[in-house]
């Protein structure tokens, strides 16, 4: 089964949020935002389109990213009595009010107002693009995708194009809260793979950044890309992961995400080089990868939030004494709120303690 991403976070971030919304502040747990790089064709799209489980990017080998869209999934909180259908839909900044429900549309919107802007011809532009999708199913979380970098000006394009798309992507992949998707296709060489050296440029010491190998299923005959998962040929400290997506002629015959997942999932069963290495060979691994990146990244504010929290909780206390023997039911709604709150706290505390078996990382 696909694991979208940021599944399994889903609940961490849930109960934290509960914790503030139950002290009567508003949520502030910054998720780190995930931007995807490389040369053009990588497959960059097409990754973010499979962690995110649904289709509506364009892409395949001549309808390419120009400029950068911001993608901000939103979490849709239902009621528990709310017994309506799911409705899941995207919103771009640049059309409010409209609800997109049909995902080819908003892949068509996107390539509409890419050609608004830049007209049909091969330019490219930072000037974002921004869509929100609304699911009962996501994580709050800010995916980018970013223009490749191309070598060869074609079109309309400006001469010095490959300097202007490498300045657009370092803006993006500079703020040290960005977790960035290094992709590079298994069937040219890792050495001169744009992704990873941009990627080494914004994050030195690869603190941030996920190797990505596509197009495994394409290799060479009799190569394979156990040596680039296993890190021999240029080390990263987070890994990488191999990933097999949908081929240009899946693109024009429609496969849907769900049977591109179960083919990569063969693809990798099939392949006894790739047995051992399991755990760095699929998209819901690189999901896992991701999920696990931002526990940490969780994990690692959760002292500021707790101590936050504690603040909290001492003027509430006082709060509560300074009412006195008042009123029975001031003492009576005060003691209710503190007895939750004890309760999310020490929910909170399993989390930071790691106890919680679903959020601990591997
Ligand atoms: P981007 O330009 O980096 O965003 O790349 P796209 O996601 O648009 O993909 C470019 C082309 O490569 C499309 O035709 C995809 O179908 C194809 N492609 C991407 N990933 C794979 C893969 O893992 N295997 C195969 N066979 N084709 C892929
Ligand atoms: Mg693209």
């Amino acid at each position: 089964s696909g694991v979208p991403i940021g599944q399994s976070v889903i609940p961490l971030v849930n109960k934290l949020q509960d914790i503030f919304s139950q002290l009567g502040s508003a949520s502030t747990i910054d998720l780190p935002q995930v931007a995807v790089i490389g040369s053009q064709s990588s497959g960059k799209s097409s990754v973010l389109e499979a962690l995110v489980g649904r289709d509506f990017l364009p892409r395949g080998s001549d309808i390419c990213t120009r400029r950068p869209l911001v993608l901000q999934l939103v979490q849709l909180v239902r009621r528990p009595d709310d017994k309506s259908d799911v409705m899941e839909w995207g919103e771009f900044l640049h059309t409010p009010g409209k609800r997109y429900t049909d995902f080819s549309l908003i892949r068509k919107e996107i390539q509409a107002e890419t050609e608004r802007e830049l007209g049909s011809n091969r330019g490219i532009s930072d000037k974002q693009i921004r869509l929100k999708i609304f699911s009962p199913s996501v994580l709050n979380i800010t995916l980018v995708d970013l223009p490749g970098i191309t070598k060869v000006p074609v079109g309309d394009q400006p001469s010095d194009i490959e300097a202007r798309v490498r300045t657009m992507i370092l803006s993006y992949i500079k703020h040290e809260t960005c977790i960035i998707l290094a992709v590079s296709p298994a069937n040219a060489d890792l050495a001169n793979s744009d992704a990873l050296q941009m990627a080494r440029m914004a994050d030195p010491d690869g603190s941030r950044t996920i190797g990505v190998i596509t197009k495994l299923d394409i290799m060479d005959r009799g190569t394979d890309a156990r040596n680039f998962l296993l890190g021999s040929a240029i080390p990263l400290r987070l890994g990488y992961i191999g990933v097999v997506n949908r081929s240009q002629a899946d693109i024009l015959g429609n496969k849907s995400i769900r049977e591109a997942l179960a083919y990569e999932d063969n693809f990798f069963r099939s392949l006894p080089v790739y047995h051992s290495l399991a755990d760095r060979c699929g998209i819901p691994q690189l999901a896992k990868k991701l999920n696990n990146i931002l526990v940490q990244h969780i994990k690692a504010i959760l002292p500021d939030m707790k101590a936050r929290i504690n603040t909290q909780m001492v003027t509430l206390s006082k709060e509560l004494a300074s009412y006195g023997e008042l009123t029975d039911s001031k003492t009576g709604q005060g003691a209710l709120l503190l007895n939750i709150i004890t309760r999310y706290s020490q929910g909170f505390a399993s989390i930071v303690d790691g106890k919680n078996e679903e959020m601990s990382t591997s």
